[in-house]
């Protein structure tokens, strides 16, 4: 490992030494004038984002504020993780949570604040320490981020951005004073991390993708529907972890919801990402919209059809699509990361309920119907970590956000994150 690494790691962990018997009190201080920093900031933060990776300085600007209000949610939120005393035939029986030490970070580029921040913040609150391995297309926003936490009084070395690449990764991983990692992206990449992190014996999480499911019944409100089922597919240009990428129609209302869906989806025009209306940019990455029109190809050469095409404008400019597919479409298994979204048609709630779970992710679906009895059958049996009922998927501070199947595990948001890097310590005795 680097010697520069190395120095940076002995900060962290020095650090780590105080910071674990740092007060509640005093670590929710030091969050909450992070969150004053960051939403006195936003547009300045948002201009790194959209200079990063394309995002509309709108949408960019609004990233940043959410990290506020998350923060703002952990600086007020009544003590955690303290002592549990618990009745046994002992005199003493607790049960007390003790953070694990350095937790690394390896963070994508479609939230470059919100995925570094999210995982931090409770991270740090829980009494670790942070050291961040950022995409390698927004390390201007990893450095901000570290000068943030520098600005709002942190010590040195409770959040630490190394410019690293892969092979250093799994470098940390081996390192002792690593305890476990946090990972948000393909699962491509997740998988090697959490392989690396398990040979280590070292705890992951994983926030994978996802192919969420937009079901709207017939008795939905389509015109609601059909204005949020554009944006849940493409806002941030459709690269979003739990942005709609299924739509699934009950047959009955097709003609309509189609219409009207269409006539949303056609607002979205790529332009200038700097430009305070644009609603749509280029993709963060020229091959990422090359990896897109690939996948395309393959739907279609596999019997979808096309409803508007996706088209190349420039270099990492596409202009959204949408093509209607079938089950058993290969295209299904995999995540559309762009502006693409697939169309099915139910015949019932049933053959709704099995489209939307027949695929490898389990990350959210978002449900469209007034009908309580529906809504329960939908909420009961859809296999994903998030069920939506009449709106869009979107994360909340204090719900709990995470996947099931292959869209990854662990706990991330709420009180219950706080638990996902500590160790539990039984104290008994007499
Ligand atoms: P990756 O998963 O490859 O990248 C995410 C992060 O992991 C980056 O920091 C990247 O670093 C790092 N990384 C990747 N491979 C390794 C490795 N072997 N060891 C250590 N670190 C690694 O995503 P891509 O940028 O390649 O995007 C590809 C696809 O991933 C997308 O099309 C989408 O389907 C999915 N994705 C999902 C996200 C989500 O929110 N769920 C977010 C981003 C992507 P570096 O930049 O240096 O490669």
């Amino acid at each position: 490992m680097k010697k520069s690494i190395e120095n940076k790691l002995e900060i962290s962990q020095q650090a780590f030494s105080s910071w674990k018997n740092t007060s509640w009190k005093k670590k929710q201080k030091l969050i909450k004038n992070l969150a004053n920093i960051l939403d006195f900031n936003a547009e300045n933060f948002g201009e790194i984002i959209t200079k990063e990776m394309n995002k509309p300085i709108t949408q960019a600007t609004a990233e940043v504020k959410k990290c506020a209000l998350m923060a703002n949610y952990y600086a007020d939120m009544k003590p955690q993780l303290q002592i549990e005393k618990v009745k046994t035939d002992f005199a003493i029986s607790e049960i007390h949570y003790v953070p694990k030490g350095i937790i690394l970070g390896v963070m994508p580029w479609n939230f470059p604040f919100w995925q570094v921040l999210r995982f931090a913040i409770p991270a740090i609150l829980a009494g670790n320490v942070v050291v961040l391995k950022h995409a390698s297309i927004c390390l201007e926003s990893g450095n901000t981020i570290q000068k943030i936490f520098e600005e709002a009084g942190f010590p040195k070395g409770i959040f630490m951005h190394l410019e690293i690449n892969h092979e250093e990764v799994e470098e940390l991983l081996a390192h002792d004073y690593i305890q476990g990692v946090s990972f948000t992206g393909s699962e491509f990449a997740g998988g090697k991390i959490a392989a690396t992190a398990g040979r280590n014996i070292k705890k992951s999480l994983l926030e994978l993708g996802g192919s969420d499911g937009f079901i709207v019944l017939d008795d939905a409100n389509l015109q609601e529907a059909a204005k949020v089922g554009a944006l849940a597919r493409l806002q941030n240009c459709g690269q979003t972890c739990v942005a709609a990428k299924r739509f699934i129609i009950h047959k009955k209302v097709a003609k309509d919801f189609m219409k009207l869906f269409i006539a949303e989806y056609q607002k979205f025009i790529p332009a200038d990402p700097t430009k305070a209306d644009t609603k749509i940019a280029g993709m963060a990455r020229p091959d990422l919209a090359v990896d897109l029109m690939k996948q395309y190809k393959k739907a279609l050469k596999n019997k979808a059809t096309i409803i508007l095409p996706l088209e190349k404008i420039a270099e990492g400019i596409l202009k959204p699509g949408l093509i209607e597919v079938k089950p058993g479409n290969p295209i299904l298994q995999e995540e559309l990361f762009g502006p693409l979204g697939m169309v099915m048609f139910a015949k019932n709630d049933e053959e709704a309920l099995k489209m939307a779970n027949d695929i490898p992710f389990g990350l959210a679906n978002s449900i469209w119907t007034g009908d309580k009895k529906r809504q329960k059958y939908f909420v009961e049996n859809l296999e994903s970590g998030t069920v939506n009922i009449n709106k869009m998927t979107s994360s909340v501070p204090n719900l709990p956000f995470g996947g099931m199947k292959k869209s990854g595990y662990g706990t991330e948001l709420s009180y219950h994150t706080l638990q996902e890097f500590v160790n539990i310590k039984t104290i008994v005795g007499k």
